[in-house]
C-alpha cells in the first residue's frame, strides 16, 4: 500500500484534506486515489456562493414514496435505542443488511457475512412465513408489498450454537414529517456544481469535485437525505456549545461528488464547509454513519469559533483528537437522531438505515479497542510518517470506545457529556496549541496530548478517568489536567 508515502508527500500541499482521509480509514477509504494528490488546485479567486438556503417547505417531500395506504409497519421499534449490545457484550461476528429492494417486482437482497466464516447456510426467515438456507447474498420475492417484513437471519457454527439479527424490509412507511431546522445550519447536497473557497492558505479541495445530478440521487431521496442531514448537523452545533467558525452567520455544508474517491472525507476548510462523497454515498441506504463521521470533522475541526483546532493541530498528532472526536460526534448523532426520531419526524426506514449503519461501525469502534488491549494497550499520538501503518489508530479508537461505553452504562446519554467534553476541549487557545505541538514527536507533547483528552472525557462525564485511561497506557500529567479543568470551570455551557 502506498497510502502512507503518498500522504507524507502531500502534506504539505493539501494537508487538511490528507489528514481528514488519513485516519478515516474506519470508513474504509482508500487513500490511493485520495484527493491529496489533487496538489495543484487553485482556489477560487472570491469568495463562492453559499447554497441558496432552502425554505421549510422544500423539505415536505417524503423520504420513500408510499405505494398503497400504508399497512401498519409489522418492524419499527419505539424502545428507546442504545448501542449496549454490541458495546457491552460479545459481539456479533454476523453482518446483514438489505443489499436491494424492489418496490415494484417485491424482491429483497440481502447481503452480508460472518467473520466467524459458518460453513452451514444461513437460515432465512423472511416475515412473511417463508423460511430458506443459503449463503450471502440470499435473495426473495414477496406476494404482499404492502405491508414491512422482519427478516431473521440465523448463523450456524460448527460447535452447535447460533447467532441471529433481525433486519427491516421497509415496503411501506409512513413518510418523514419534516420539522423547521435551525437556518444557520442547513446541509445541502447540490445538483449543480458548487464553487468552494479556501479559508486555509495552501489547503484546497480536488479540482475534480461536482455535483450529485439528478442520476444518482432522485429527488425524494435528496430532499430527504438534506433533511436528515440538516437534523444531523443541527444535533452536532448544539454538542458543540454552537461555538462553531461561521460564514456569513451560518454554519453551511454542502456534499459533493468526488468520482475518483471510494469514501468520504471532511473539506472542513472550504466556505461553504464541505463533503467529498463517492458516487455510491446515496446508493441504497445512505451511508449516514459515514457522513456523521465527516461532518464530526466538519464541526471539531471548526471549533472553538475563535481559534479553531483545524490547521493548528494537523499532520502526524492530528488524530487523537480529531478522529477520536470525529468518531464520538459519528455515534452520538446517531443514538440522538434515533431516540428523538418523534421529535424530528424521521421516517421508519430512514431510523432503520442509521441504525444499522451505525451499529456496523460501532463493531469497528468495538474491535479496534479490544486490540488495542490485546496488542499491549501501546498509547500513540503520533503517526510515525515512515511507517506503513497508522500508530495512533488503537488510542484514538480506545478514546472513542470509552465516551461511549460511559454514556452507555451512566444514565445521562451521550448529549450532556458530549458538550461538556467539548466544553473543556474549546479551551483551546495559544498556550494549548504550542503544548499540543503538531509538528514532533516527544514525550513532552503526547503527554499533553493525552491529558487533554483525558481531562476533556473526565470533565465530560464529571467522573475522574485517570487511572482508567492510565491503565490503558495513557501518560496523564496531574498539574496539567488540574489545570485544563479550572479553565474549561470559567466557561459556561450553551
Ligand atoms: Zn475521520
Amino acid at each position: 500500500m502506498p497510502t502512507k508515502s503518498r500522504r507524507v508527500l502531500a502534506l504539505a500541499v493539501s494537508l487538511a484534506v490528507v489528514l481528514s482521509l488519513s485516519a478515516c480509514r474506519t470508513e474504509q477509504t482508500p487513500l490511493a486515489s485520495g484527493p491529496g494528490a489533487t496538489t495543484g488546485a487553485t482556489p477560487p479567486a472570491t469568495t463562492t456562493t453559499a447554497p441558496a438556503s432552502l425554505p421549510p417547505s422544500t423539505y415536505a417531500a417524503t423520504s420513500v414514496p408510499s405505494l398503497s395506504p400504508p399497512a401498519t409497519p409489522a418492524t419499527p421499534s419505539t424502545a428507546p435505542f442504545n448501542f449496549s449490545r454490541v458495546l457491552l457484550a460479545d459481539s456479533s461476528s454476523l453482518s446483514p443488511a438489505v443489499e436491494s429492494l424492489d418496490r415494484s417486482s417485491g424482491k429483497v437482497v440481502v447481503n452480508g457475512g460472518d467473520t466467524r466464516r459458518p460453513t452451514v447456510p444461513f437460515t432465512f426467515q423472511w416475515g412473511d412465513g417463508q423460511t430458506t438456507h443459503a449463503f450471502f447474498p440470499a435473495a426473495h420475492t414477496y406476494a404482499d408489498t404492502g405491508r414491512n417484513y422482519a427478516v431473521m437471519v440465523t448463523a450456524h457454527y460448527a460447535d452447535g450454537s447460533t447467532d441471529s439479527r433481525q433486519l427491516d424490509v421497509f415496503f411501506v412507511t409512513a413518510a418523514t414529517q419534516p420539522i423547521v431546522l435551525p437556518e444557520g445550519v442547513r446541509v445541502t447536497v447540490p445538483s449543480s456544481p458548487v464553487a468552494l473557497a479556501s479559508r486555509m492558505p495552501g489547503y484546497s479541495p480536488p479540482a475534480r469535485l461536482t455535483a450529485f445530478d439528478d442520476a444518482r440521487l432522485d429527488a425524494a431521496t435528496r430532499a430527504a437525505v438534506e433533511y436528515v442531514l440538516t437534523a444531523a448537523a443541527s444535533v452536532q452545533k448544539d454538542f458543540a456549545n454552537n461555538d462553531v467558525y461561521e460564514v456569513d452567520g451560518a454554519f453551511r455544508q454542502v456534499v459533493l461528488l468526488d468520482p475518483e474517491f471510494g469514501g468520504m472525507y471532511s473539506l472542513w476548510f472550504t466556505s461553504p464547509v464541505s463533503f467529498g462523497a463517492s458516487a455510491t454515498s446515496f446508493s441504497g441506504t445512505p451511508q449516514y454513519s459515514s457522513f456523521f463521521h465527516e461532518m464530526g470533522h466538519n464541526v471539531t475541526l471548526n471549533s472553538p469559533a475563535s481559534y479553531y483546532y483545524g490547521g493548528k493541530i494537523d499532520g502526524s498528532a492530528n488524530a487523537i483528537f480529531s478522529e477520536a472526536m470525529a468518531q464520538i460526534f459519528q455515534h452520538a448523532t446517531a443514538y440522538e437522531l434515533i431516540n428523538n426520531r418523534q421529535q424530528y419526524g424521521l421516517s421508519d426506514d430512514v431510523v432503520s438505515g442509521i441504525k444499522e449503519s451505525g451499529l456496523s461501525s460501532m463493531r469497528i469502534v468495538v474491535s479496534s479497542y479490544q486490540a488495542y488491549v490485546s496488542g499491549g494497550k501501546r498509547f500513540a499520538s503520533w503517526n510515525d510518517p515512515s511507517t506503513p501503518q497508522d500508530e495512533t489508530f488503537g488510542t484514538f479508537m480506545t478514546i472513542a470506545y470509552k465516551f461511549c461505553e460511559h454514556a452507555e452504562k451512566g444514565a445521562s446519554g451521550y448529549r450532556m457529556p458530549l458538550k461538556r467534553t467539548m466544553a473543556l476541549l474549546q479551551t483551546f487557545d495559544e498556550d494549548t496549541r504550542s503544548r499540543y505541538d503538531q509538528s514532533h514527536n516527544t514525550e513532552a507533547a503526547a503527554t499533553f496530548r493525552a491529558t487533554l483528552m483525558a481531562a476533556a472525557l473526565s470533565y465530560g462525564f464529571e467522573t475522574d478517568l485517570r487511572s482508567e485511561l492510565r491503565d490503558l497506557g495513557f501518560p496523564i500529567n496531574d498539574t496539567v489536567y488540574d489545570e485544563l479543568h479550572r479553565k474549561a470551570a470559567a466557561r459556561p455551557l450553551t
